[in-house]
């Protein structure tokens, strides 16, 4: 009878001290980043290289959660962090982005609010500074949800966005690369997988419980004219819900699409109760069964997230209200 009523004590005791520490445990807000997978070794980067990366993952957190601690909202905090992240040339976004077969840059970018469910995403860009501001605007300023090509840069020039000539995304490793890429391809050659990471995203929650996801990608070293990944693809590459999770996704899009893998994770949690760890894991092991490597970052409505990647490392960074910022490159860390 004792052990009965102890029981029963320590069921009540723990039914009402459960939601009690999950909320105190719960950041106030939180902001998960990365900027591409791939083979990411300690062999293959130089310690100058290690440290520029760190810092610019240092520098885009930090702008982010400027943002969201001064309570601001989980859209404003991921457009911020990713222009950041655009501007730096090392990562394939904006400023630094890879070069498709025949030459030019082509950007993809999508943004989404997990509140509303709004989104917008550009495709195939090549005169806006900050693709990410674009998709933006696409979702705030035009009926639609995604523009490409050659609307998109109309679109982004009438809007008064900031326009780039394109040698500002130019960059003579990316150049290199695609030269690489050629004289790979034209001795039949399997290209190099190095050649085709570096995207960027985030995700967003803020203190008002709103989260929000965003992705901003050259796509791949010399993709063939018109080839869109999933990066700007509502769903694959980015999704946001506040019923589940934001989602931001990196590798070989191609399989991200297929996958569906940003809204499937977000499924997951919504519809099974897994966490972000559980539901990411599984999607990347699947999409890794279609042959697609890459990873996500994942963020959940009660600001508990996670990183998933099957490939040596994932640039990647986090901070939260509760945690201070903290990045890592390789897979071991
Ligand atoms: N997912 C991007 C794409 O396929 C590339 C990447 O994340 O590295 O366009």
């Amino acid at each position: 009878m004792l052990h009965r009523i102890a029981t029963l004590f320590a069921l009540l005791i723990g039914l009402v001290a459960a939601p009690l520490a999950a909320q105190e445990e719960s950041p106030r807000w939180a902001l998960v980043i990365h900027g591409g997978a791939g083979t990411l070794e300690r062999e293959r980067m130089t310690p100058e290289r290690d440290a520029e990366i760190r810092a610019a993952l240092n520098a885009a957190l930090e702008t982010g959660s400027a943002v969201l601690a001064d309570g601001g909202t989980a859209m404003d905090a991921v457009e911020a962090t990713i222009r950041v992240l655009e501007d730096n040339p090392n990562f394939n976004a904006g400023r630094g982005a890879v070069f498709t077969a025949d030459g030019p840059n082509s950007l993809d970018a999508s943004i989404m609010d997990g509140a509303t469910r709004d989104a917008g995403a550009v495709a195939g860009v090549s005169a806006t500074r900050h693709p990410i501001s674009l998709a933006r605007a696409v979702m705030e300023q035009s009926p639609h949800v995604m523009m490409a090509g050659y609307g998109a840069d109309e679109f982004s020039h009438q809007r008064g966005l900031e326009q780039a000539e394109p040698g500002w995304f130019y960059t003579e490793e990316r150049w290199e690369q695609l030269q690489r890429w050629l004289a790979q391809r034209q001795a039949g050659l399997t290209p190099d997988p190095d050649l085709k990471y570096g995207t960027v995203g985030a995700v967003a929650l803020d203190m008002d419980g709103n989260l929000a996801a965003g992705t901003s990608t050259g796509g791949t070293t010399g993709k063939l004219f018109g080839r869109v990944g999933d990066s700007p693809i509502i769903g694959a590459g980015t999704y946001a819900d506040n019923r589940a999770c934001a989602v931001s996704a990196t590798g070989a899009g191609e399989y991200y699409i297929r996958e569906g893998v940003a809204h499937e994770i977000c499924a997951r949690m919504r519809f099974l109760g897994e966490g972000p760890q559980e539901a990411a894991d599984f999607v990347q092991a699947e999409t890794l069964a279609l042959g697609g490597d890459g990873g996500v970052i994942v963020l959940g409505a009660d600001g508990r997230w996670a990183y998933s990647f099957n490939t040596a490392g994932m640039y990647r960074g986090a901070v939260t209200s509760e945690d201070e910022a903290s990045v890592a490159i390789y897979g071991d860390e």
